[in-house]
């Protein structure tokens, strides 16, 4: 099939249903996505979404724990729109109808999270928050005549002709088909890499190929190195990686060893509510040092009725486990958040005109080094909005040029769906053991020496037309070599990245690595100002 709209949207996370509706405020749209339209790392979120709220609170302090966590990489032109706008897009889903939690004296009831000093996360449904924001966007999307959607298609490729982004090219496995998208405006909210991942508490979906896709096209790709480890995610075998949110700690849980010893006193000021590569890094410590597999949560000092209606979802996923939440639950770090990505400026903008990227795919320098807990669902509302205000009549990004046309080129072999899980478990395999939480050169650059044995042996095996699942195969090598590349570079140990040979942070790594395909690795500036 091949169509034509005014913007079109790849994801259907918070990113990707936010600008799709802000989209559609000035033009037709077209929403692409991998699977259903709720499967997302956005429905799956839990804890809430930090914005300044509260009349204690200013955003300057939203601003400092931001860049306190992201440990001297940070961009703080983009922190502080952030801060300074995140406030009134929370404000614009209240008017437009979102309920947030409220106290028992009807104002926003703020949560705490791990390093922030104030609390100002807002939450709903008790632990929700990512469902219920998501599933109130979605039902906006749904509603509106100008946005069309079109679910289970994944993307092979971006259209791009004399530098410029004219849409995309997808595969529909409801239809078997190929779909050719031309629009003026293209927005990729396609979600980070965790799931690429062996133990990851992201959906399956989240693998990496708007990364790995947008670097073929020519994207800059900024710090894949830092991939941030959520640190209390469930140890079971039939619920692996369940995750239970920063704000259970925030409301007062210990992070306890096999002795019932609280490690994090005395580690780190903020204790159990230390910034997350801080606390994780502590676990898979005493993890390595008690040879167990998992720490525990403990709950046992708190009010249990509180803490049940507080968390709801994480309770019910526990009972269904047989693990009362109350007393205390096994946990161990999980692949949880990308905190690199595609390279963009404050709209959402990349180095290829038309094309724009934002949630968690972007990497648009907040995050630094360490994803502050709660600022990823704000920043998909606050980008989600700049990139379609930088299309509009007068704004740099307006466009006047038509699209090209582009033939249909994709089959799909389903015989080679088996092929490409095999990859997928490789590629999981080698980045677990050697680009988790702990890494060396040695680790790394046997990984990539791996990798790339596996990448010839699916090039082999690649006949002559071009076959999705061939593509879906070289997404997740050219995501992992992203990773491994950035990581063997960052000879240093800074927020979510450890290096064991290199285990201080140096200060001639306060910059950010990117990647470009044909280009050596390059180091550019943090903005300070
Ligand atoms: C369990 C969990 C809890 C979390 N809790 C919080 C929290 O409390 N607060 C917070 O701020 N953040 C939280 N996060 C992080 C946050 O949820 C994400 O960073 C954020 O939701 C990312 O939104 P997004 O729209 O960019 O991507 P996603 O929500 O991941 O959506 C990506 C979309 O792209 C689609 N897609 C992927 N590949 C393709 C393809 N090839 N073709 C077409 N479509 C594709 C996916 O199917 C999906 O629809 C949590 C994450 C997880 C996993």
């Amino acid at each position: 099939m091949r169509r034509h709209f005014d913007y079109l949207v790849v994801g259907s996370g918070l990113a990707g249903l936010y600008s799709a509706y802000c989209a559609a405020q000035h033009g037709k749209v077209g929403l692409l996505t991998k699977s259903t339209l709720t499967e997302s790392n956005s429905y799956f979120a839990q804890g809430g979404i930090a914005a300044v709220t509260d009349k204690d609170d200013i955003p300057q302090y939203h601003f400092e724990d931001t860049i306190i966590a992201g440990r001297g990489l940070c961009d703080a032109p983009a922190v502080r729109i952030l801060v300074n706008e995140g406030p009134e897009r929370i404000q614009d889903i209240i008017r437009a109808g979102m309920q947030f939690d409220v106290s028992e004296s009807g104002e926003l009831a703020l949560g705490l999270e791990g390093g922030h000093h104030r609390r100002r996360i807002l939450h709903a449904g008790g632990d929700a928050t990512g469902r219920l924001v998501t599933q109130f966007v979605l039902n906006q999307v749904r509603e509106h005549p100008n946005i069309e959607v079109f679910p289970n298609g994944t993307l092979v490729d971006l259209l791009v002709t004399d530098g410029r982004c004219d849409g995309v090219r997808c595969w529909n496995f409801d239809r078997d088909e190929e779909d050719v998208f031309t629009a003026s405006h293209t927005i990729l909210a396609c979600g980070g890499s965790a799931a690429i991942y062996k133990r990851t508490t992201n959906p399956q979906s989240t693998t990496g190929d708007g990364v790995a896709i947008a670097w073929r096209a020519g994207c800059e790709i900024e710090d894949m190195e830092f991939i941030q480890f959520h640190p209390t995610a469930i140890v079971h075998p039939k619920g692996d990686s369940f995750l239970v949110s920063e704000a259970v700690r925030g409301e007062g849980a210990y992070l306890v060893n096999m002795h019932g010893e609280r490690f994090m006193v005395g580690a780190h000021e903020l204790a159990e509510l230390a910034p997350r590569d801080v606390v994780a890094q502590h676990i898979d410590q005493q993890i390595r040092q008690e040879g167990t597999g998992y720490v525990y949560l403990s709950l046992q000092h708190l009010d249990p009725q509180k803490i049940r209606s507080r968390f709801p979802t994480i309770d019910a996923k526990c009972k269904e486990l047989g693990i009362e939440m109350t007393d205390r639950i096994p946990i161990a770090p999980a692949a949880h958040y990308t905190v690199g990505g595609i390279r963009t400026g404050e709209y959402g903008q990349t180095n290829i005109p038309h094309l724009y990227v934002c949630g968690e795919l972007a990497s648009t320098g907040i995050m630094g080094a360490n994803r502050l807990a709660s600022n990823s669902l704000i920043e998909c509302l606050v980008f989600g909005k700049r990139a379609i205000d930088y299309t509009l009549p007068g704004r740099p990004g307006f466009r006047e040029q038509p699209v090209a046309d582009y033939a249909l080129t994709l089959s799909a072999d389903a015989q080679k769906a088996g092929s490409y899980q095999a990859v997928r478990n490789e590629v999981a395999t080698l980045l677990s053991d050697h680009a988790g939480l702990i890494r060396t050169e040695e680790g790394l650059q046997t990984a990539l020496t791996e990798l790339e044995a596996v990448q010839a042996r699916c090039q082999a095996e690649t006949v002559s037309s071009r076959d999705v699942y061939d593509e879906m195969s070289r997404n997740l090598c050219d995501t992992a070599r992203l990773i491994l590349t950035g990581a063997l570079c960052r000879r240093e140990s800074r927020g979510c990245h450890y290096r064991k040979d290199f285990p201080k942070e140096e200060a001639s790594f306060r910059v950010h690595l990117i990647q470009q395909q044909g280009k050596p690795v390059q180091e550019i500036p943090v903005k300070k100002n």
